[in-house]
């Protein structure tokens, strides 16, 4: 058989093998939707709402329905979504610096966050550009144990922190008070760059049941129970529900935002956490008051409609590459029987002439900028050389399909999104072909 019969072939069987898989797929999709239609109706989604505003940005009644739904969809007090949220990782920054305060410990119990936040939390030094170190906050990080959050270490760093040696001592702030001050739990759900499972909503509400029976237990005062934090970026609308935080952050350009949303971000929790956050989003005393919305309001409401579809194209999509590229012979992460709590599928490709393949692939099937070639390059915030394919609407915009990798063994393609299913398959055949392709010419 030569490539394209084979891709052919492969692609047919896929379908077959992953019937059961989509039908679930949609059932959850399905649920979502409804449940976007009575937030809609129960905030009395408008035309009027569309319009916007300017300047300050005061009573934008399109701007406070949004939030009230991101609250409401996410299970959250409180929430508020702002095109001025410049990306993924400006949302995270807000989320820490909001609550974050000099002598607080943030505990990461993921292992090491994603990439961009290195210069966020002081890891990678640039001196004096504002980290969380330069302003005096301390960072500790606990290991995933066999790739799940290792609980018990969870509570023995909380009773280093609050000087606790026995369960149910009541905490005093002249006895406990003077040890590190973990002020943060910080975990996140999808992998990142990294080849690990993505943590489930089930075993991240673990960690939140953990921190408020802590806090009960010891009866600490409000201002010292930990807040919980969740980068929730890829997960959102996957599951049946959102994981339980005080600070739930994700970008519009991937899930939330169901490829119509032109930018923006969103933070989601519990009231005391989020009103923190919006004074670090616009300034204290102003917080979440102001804030134009110009003409953002349209893209992001239509965006959340869409969204439940797009992420279970974009699932289907993961899925069907996962199928291929393991009978190709390739490692994935995760494999297509594993049931996943994001929209991220890593192919291992072992071989950087391998990974520039696959990407250019994607980039040849793309709606928009089809005729671009990949290169890698040295992109602000992250480490290795990274090599991109996009070729979206909204640039950057990973919940289109997309694919990347740092030039770094095991030369991991980490891809994501397609806003319909039948685009996402031809880029995954068209990644399949070209990979398969350089395979032979070695
Ligand atoms: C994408 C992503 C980020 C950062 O988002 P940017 O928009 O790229 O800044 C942070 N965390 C995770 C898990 C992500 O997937």
């Amino acid at each position: 058989m030569n490539i394209e019969e084979r891709l052919q072939a492969l692609a047919a069987e896929a379908e077959e093998a992953l019937k059961e898989r989509f039908s679930a797929i949609d059932a959850t999709s399905f649920y979502h939707t409804d449940r976007v239609l009575k937030a809609f109706k129960e905030a009395r989604v408008s035309e009027a709402m569309f319009a916007g505003s300017t300047g300050y940005g005061y009573d934008d009644v399109g701007r406070a329905a949004i939030d009230k739904i991101y609250a409401e969809l996410f299970g959250k007090e409180s929430a508020f979504v702002r095109s001025h949220l410049v990306s993924g990782t400006h949302t995270l920054t807000v989320g820490l610096f909001g609550v974050l305060r000099p002598g607080d410990t943030m505990l990461t119990v993921t292992g090491k966050p994603y990439d961009t936040l290195d210069e966020v939390i002081g890891l990678r030094q640039a001196p004096d550009t504002g980290t969380l170190m330069d302003f005096g906050v301390y960072y500790k990080q606990l290991e995933l144990k066999d790739g799940r959050i290792d609980l018990a270490a969870v509570k023995g760093a909380l009773d280093a922190s609050f000087g606790f040696t026995s369960d149910g001592e009541i905490y005093d702030e002249g006895k406990h008070g003077g040890g590190e001050k973990i002020k943060m739990v910080y975990s996140q759900r999808s992998k990142g760059y990294l080849n690990r499972r993505t943590l489930s909503v089930k075993e991240l509400d673990e960690v939140y049941e953990l921190v408020q029976d802590y806090a009960a237990a010891h009866q600490l005062p409000e201002d010292r129970i930990p807040y919980v934090f969740v980068d929730n970026c890829y997960g959102e609308f996957v599951e049946k529900s959102e994981p339980k935080a005080d600070i739930l952050a994700g970008s519009l350009i991937k899930n939330p935002g169901g490829g119509m949303a032109d930018c923006g971000g969103y933070i989601a929790g519990s009231e005391r956490a989020v009103e923190k956050c919006g004074y670090r989003l616009t300034s204290p005393g102003i917080g979440t008051e102001s804030g134009a919305t110009v003409t953002a309001n349209k893209g992001i409401l239509r965006g959340l409609f869409y969204a439940p579809h797009t992420v279970a194209q974009a699932r289907k999509t993961a899925l069907f590459a996962a199928y291929i590229f393991e009978a190709l012979g390739f490692d994935v992460e995760p494999s297509w029987q594993t049931d996943r709590s994001d929209i991220i599928q890593a192919v291992i490709l072992r071989d950087p002439a391998l990974l520039i393949a696959f990407c250019r692939g994607i980039q040849w099937a793309s709606p928009v900028d089809s005729y671009v070639t990949p290169e890698p390059w040295a992109m602000p915030g992250y480490n290795d050389p990274v090599i991109m394919a996009a070729g979206a609407f909204v640039s950057g915009s990973s919940i289109e399909l997309s694919a990347d990798g740092p030039l770094k063994d095991p030369y991991t393609a980490y891809f994501q999104g397609g806003l319909t299913y039948e685009s996402g398959k031809i880029g995954i055949l068209s990644a399949a072909r070209e990979v398969l392709k350089a395979r032979t010419e070695k």
